[in-house]
């Protein structure tokens, strides 16, 4: 894995927290001799930290760049690649996966805020990253060449009442990977859709508005994963020998139905 990885650059979207962080520190050891992280997030100071952490635990064979990013700001988004600095700029993997669920509510009181926040950041936001990298991946030879992955949710498969908005962000990811997978299919860009299940991180604080003890009360009676093992399966796909594509992933507790 480690060999197929050497000399990328990767670049994250919510690496602050949760999945995106876990993922930027495993692809960081399996590849610690040669490889470039773009870290983004909203939490530059965050960011930073990570920088730091990474090459105190694996010395400077990765070379990691923080940079300040709201994908729910197109400007910001389109204007991402023309601020990295040259040697930045030949990006290999893009992990689409800045996303968020604000307030668990039912149809009649769902917020237009909630409700614009949640479609910006983990639909449009992810949309718009995919078209600001996809021109470098489309430039290289045989019609192109790189990795797009996108973290879904097993949510996007199937709702439950209360989260009819986020479940419909991540069915919309969904469709968007599949179409873009089959326009891609005559060159040697992948598009990687993974669906986790439920993740104890950031997330679900967040959606409950910062109430941890409402957030706690999810993973009641549920072993639920950690962002390790999804950042596992991240860097699994992203491994793979060029040929081989892992199209669309589930990834669930044992324990969740
Ligand atoms: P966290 O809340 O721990 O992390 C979310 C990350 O997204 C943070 O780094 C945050 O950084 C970033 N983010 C949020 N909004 C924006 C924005 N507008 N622009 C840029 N970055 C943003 O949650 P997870 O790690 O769990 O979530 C990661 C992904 O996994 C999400 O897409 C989520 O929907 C998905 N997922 C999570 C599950 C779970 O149970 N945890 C289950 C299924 C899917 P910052 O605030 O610094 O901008």
């Amino acid at each position: 894995a480690a060999k197929r990885l050497e000399g990328k650059t990767i670049l994250i979207t919510g690496a602050s927290s949760g999945i995106g962080r876990s993922t930027a520190f495993e692809f960081a050891r399996t590849c610690p001799n040669n490889l470039r992280l773009i870290l983004t997030a909203r939490r530059i100071e965050i960011l930073e930290k990570i920088a730091v952490e990474i090459h105190t635990e694996l010395g400077e064979g990765v070379k990691v760049f923080p940079v300040q990013l709201d994908v729910s700001k197109p400007d910001q988004v389109r204007g991402l690649v023309n601020a990295l600095p040259e040697e930045w700029r030949e990006i290999d993997i893009l992990v689409n996966n800045a996303g968020l669920a604000r307030g668990v509510s039912r149809a009649p009181n769902i917020s237009e805020d909630d409700m614009t926040t949640m479609f910006a950041t983990n639909v449009t936001g992810l949309i718009n990253m995919t078209q600001a990298i996809l021109p470098i991946f489309l430039e290289r030879p045989d019609g192109g060449r790189g990795d797009i992955i996108n973290i879904g949710s097993g949510a996007g498969r199937e709702a439950y009442p209360g989260g009819g908005v986020y479940c419909a962000t991540k069915a919309a990811v969904r469709s968007f990977s599949d179409s873009l997978r089959k326009e891609l299919i005559a060159t040697r860009i992948r598009v990687i859709e993974i669906d986790p299940g439920q993740v104890e991180t950031e997330f679900s604080v967040i959606r409950y508005y910062g109430d941890k003890n409402k957030a706690d009360a999810v993973y009641a009676g549920v072993q639920p994963l950690a962002a390790e093992d999804i950042a596992e399966i991240v860097v699994f796909t992203a491994s793979r020998r060029e040929n081989v594509v892992v199209a669309d992933t589930l990834v669930y507790p044992s324990h969740q139905a």
